[in-house]
């Protein structure tokens, strides 16, 4: 596995994401609530986005602890706040990143 050292403009993005706070909250309008990343799983077939880009915020309760936690049951945290890809998406866009490759072709 690649053990690459994280660039400063990775480092910026992970905080940056954190720092948007809780996707999963903010679209049940609970507001901002601290975030940590979550990476996303979902593959984008041909890699093309690196690792470190592929991340959203989410609350501890919304990615490891709650119950509709994306890490407990990801059909439940789907069904309620989206696919995590769109999830990315949304993301994105949030910080003002737009950029062909993110959304795969979808429309
Ligand atoms: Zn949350
Ligand atoms: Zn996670």
């Amino acid at each position: 596995m690649s053990r690459k050292q994280k660039t400063r403009a990775e480092k910026k993005h992970l905080s940056d994401v954190a720092a948007l706070g809780c996707i999963a909250c903010r679209r049940m309008g609970y507001g901002e609530t601290p975030a940590e990343v979550h990476h996303i799983t979902s593959g984008y077939g041909m890699g093309e986005m690196r690792d470190d880009l592929k991340v959203i915020p989410l609350c501890p309760e919304h990615h490891r602890t709650g119950k509709d936690a994306i890490h407990v049951s990801p059909a439940l945290f789907e069904r309620r706040f989206g696919h995590e890809l769109e999830l990315l998406e949304q993301t994105c866009s949030d910080l003002g990143i737009y950029r062909a490759s993110f959304v795969g072709g979808r429309v």
